[in-house]
């Protein structure tokens, strides 16, 4: 399989082929496809798989780029992860203009309000964060329809249970999942149970 066959944009696969991909790994293969259907997706992976560049992908393919606002939010457990993050959908998504910001604590909120209010497509931060700009509605939600938690378990075993129920509360009802996590704890399965629909499961 090929990066070709997944029914990519042009400008998608160009920013993959320059960042230096040429075959998907074994989690991009199988995620990739179903993650741009729109499909809620569960992926069981360790670090190091490609995990970032299957959701960065599946978020890339399905924005409305006429659009500058935000319409997909992907939380991770750390700040050095988000930025991480950040970098890659930044760099995949270079053809396609994606303006991409990390919402991260540690850094100025009012810089925050600042590039949010200038327009993005896409947030990706740590919740603290994220949660602080969706109150003070400086990230407005209407169009977010896709939400990724990556390092799932990471993220509950540091304490953000209750802001990521916190975040979704305030998110719109119709809204895509992507759960990335290496292990699956009770309080993993809980969160796919209560945001996921009829999620697919992939365990690499
Ligand atoms: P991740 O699991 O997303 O943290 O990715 C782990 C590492 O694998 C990163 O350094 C990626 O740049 C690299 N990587 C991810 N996908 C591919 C691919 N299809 N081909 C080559 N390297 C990749």
């Amino acid at each position: 399989e090929s990066f070709d066959a997944m029914g990519l944009q042009e400008n998608l696969l160009r920013g993959i082929y320059a960042y230096g991909f040429e075959k998907p790994s074994a989690i991009q293969q199988r995620g990739i496809v179903p993650f741009c259907k729109g499909l809620d997706v569960i992926q069981q992976a360790q670090s190091g798989t490609g995990k970032t560049a299957t959701f960065c992908s599946g978020i890339l393919q399905q924005l409305d780029y006429s659009l500058v606002e935000c319409q997909a939010l992907v939380l991770a457990p750390t700040r050095e992860l988000a930025q991480q993050i950040e970098k890659v959908m930044r760099a995949l998504g270079d053809y396609l203009g994606v303006k991409v910001h990390a919402c991260v604590g540690g850094t100025s909120v009012r810089e925050d309000q600042r590039i949010l209010s200038s327009g993005v497509h896409v947030v990706v931060g740590t919740p603290g964060r994220v949660f602080d700009m969706l109150r003070r509605q400086s990230l407005r939600p209407d169009n977010i329809k896709m939400f990724v938690l990556d390092e799932a378990d990471e993220m509950l075993s540091r304490g953000f249970k209750d802001q990521i129920y916190d975040i979704f509360q305030l998110l719109p009802p119709k809204i895509q999942v992507g759960v990335f996590s290496a292990t699956m704890p009770p309080e993993a399965l809980e969160i796919t149970r209560k945001f996921m629909n009829k999620p697919v499961r992939i365990l690499v």
